[in-house]
C-alpha cells in the first residue's frame, strides 16, 4: 500500500520508483509466463538474455551511447572495485594518471590507484572541506597522464561537476555513481564512465561500466579475470554468473526513465526538486546552511547544517516520525543530508521543505 511507504532520503541503497517496484512485484513469482522468477533463471537462457539485452539497449537509448564505439558492461563489486580495475586495465604500473579530488570518493579512488599505477593529485578540495569544484584553466595536468579521473558527483559532500574538464591526453574517466542517469551526458567526452547502481538505477550489486572500445584489451598481466574489461566485453557481461536480478531491476528503471521522456525530462524534475530544497535552506536566514559553493551544488545530495547544531538530533528524530527517513549526514561530515535521486517524488521534497519551515518556526 502506498500509504505504508516512507520518503527515504538515503544516499544509497536509495529509494526506487514505486512503479518499478510494483512491476517487479507483479512479475516476481512468474516472470512473463516463464513459470519462474528472474532470480531462478539460467543466465544463459533466452529469457534472461532478452532481459540483459533490453537493459543494455534502453541504457544506450537513454544516454545516447554509440553502439560501435562504446561497450556497456554490467559488473559486480561496486564502484569500489572499479577504483582498482581502471588503473589495471588502462595503465602499465609506471604510467601516470591525474586525479582531481573533490570529495571522499575521489580520494578513495586516488588511494586505490596508487597500488597499480602512479597517480598524481593535481587538485584537492580538502582544504575547503570539499565544497568546491576547480576552474579548469587552473588545473595543472601532467604531460604524460594516461587519464584524468573525476568523481562527477560527490555523494557525501554534495558537490557536482556541471561541466567537465578536457583532459590533456584526451581520456576522461568519471565515477558517476551518484548522478548516473540523472541528466543527459555526452558520453563521447569520456573514456570510461562507471557507476554503482544503488542510487539512481537499481539495487546494489550491479556496477555499470561504459567504456570506449579501443581502451579494452590492454590490462596488466596480473589483472584478475573478474577485473579484466576484455573478458567481460567479449562475453557480453556473462563470463560468470552476473547479478541477474539486479540487472533486471536496472532494466525496469531504464524503461521507466524512457517512459518519463528521457533524461532531459528527468533533469528538469531533478532541478525543480533541488531548487525547492536549496531555496528553503538559503531563505532560512541562517537557521539552515549549505556549505557548498552555489554554482556546484549537487542536484542529488543536499547536505545542510543547523545553526543550532544541538537541534540536529531532534530534527532527524521528528522527521522520522513524519515518515521522512535517513536524513542524518554522513558520519564523516555530520549535519544533515537529503539525497533526492530520480526516484524521490516531488511530494517528498515538498513535505521535507514544509517540515523544515515548521521546525524552524518552532525552534528559532
Ligand atoms: N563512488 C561514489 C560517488 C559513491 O557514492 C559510492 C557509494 O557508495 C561509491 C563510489 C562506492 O560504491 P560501492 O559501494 O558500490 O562500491
Amino acid at each position: 500500500h502506498a500509504q505504508d511507504r516512507v520518503f527515504n532520503f538515503a544516499a544509497g541503497p536509495a529509494t526506487l520508483p514505486e512503479r518499478v517496484l510494483l512491476k517487479a512485484q507483479s512479475e516476481l513469482y512468474n516472470w512473463r509466463g516463464s513459470g519462474m522468477s528472474v532470480m531462478e533463471m539460467s543466465h544463459r537462457g533466452k529469457d534472461f538474455l532478452s532481459i540483459i539485452n533490453k537493459a543494455e539497449s534502453d541504457l544506450r537509448a537513454l544516454l545516447g551511447i554509440p553502439e560501435g564505439d562504446y561497450a556497456v558492461l554490467f559488473l559486480q563489486g561496486g564502484a569500489t572495485t572499479q577504483f582498482a580495475a581502471l588503473p589495471l586495465n588502462l595503465c602499465k604500473p609506471d604510467d601516470q594518471v591525474d586525479f582531481v579530488v573533490t570529495g571522499s570518493w575521489g580520494d578513495k579512488a586516488f588511494k586505490e590507484a596508487q597500488k597499480f599505477c602512479k597517480p598524481n593529485l593535481i587538485w584537492s578540495g580538502k582544504p575547503d572541506k570539499y565544497t568546491k569544484i576547480p576552474t579548469f584553466q587552473d588545473l595543472e595536468q601532467s604531460e604524460h597522464a594516461r587519464y584524468l579521473h573525476i568523481c562527477a558527483n560527490e555523494t557525501i559532500h554534495g558537490v557536482e561537476f556541471k561541466t567537465y574538464p578536457t583532459p590533456r591526453n584526451g581520456l576522461l574517466v568519471a565515477d558517476m555513481s551518484s548522478n548516473f542517469c540523472s541528466k543527459p551526458v555526452n558520453v563521447t567526452k569520456f573514456g570510461v564512465i562507471y557507476a554503482g547502481a544503488q542510487k539512481n538505477v537499481g539495487p546494489s550489486g550491479v556496477t555499470i561500466v561504459i567504456i570506449r572500445k579501443d581502451l579494452i584489451g590492454n590490462a596488466q598481466e596480473k589483472t584478475p579475470v573478474m577485473l579484466d574489461y576484455k573478458i567481460h566485453a567479449d562475453n557480453n557481461s556473462l563470463y560468470n554468473t552476473p547479478p541477474c536480478y539486479g540487472i533486471y531491476m536496472c532494466g525496469l528503471v531504464f524503461e521507466d526513465l524512457l517512459e518519463q521522456g528521457g533524461l532531459e525530462e528527468v533533469e528538469k524534475k531533478n532541478k525543480h526538486k533541488a531548487d525547492l530544497l536549496y531555496k528553503a535552506i538559503d531563505e532560512s536566514k541562517g537557521f539552515y546552511r549549505c556549505p557548498v559553493e552555489k554554482s556546484v551544488r549537487s542536484l542529488m545530495n543536499v547536505p545542510f547544517t543547523l545553526e543550532k547544531s544541538e537541534l540536529e538530533v531532534e530534527f532527524v528524530k521528528e522527521a522520522a516520525k513524519e515518515k521522512m527517513l535517513q536524513l542524518k549526514g554522513h558520519r564523516s561530515v555530520g549535519g544533515m543530508r537529503a539525497s533526492i535521486y530520480n526516484a524521490m517524488p516531488l511530494a517528498g521534497v515538498e513535505k521535507l521543505v514544509a517540515f523544515m519551515k515548521d521546525f524552524q518556526a518552532r525552534h528559532a
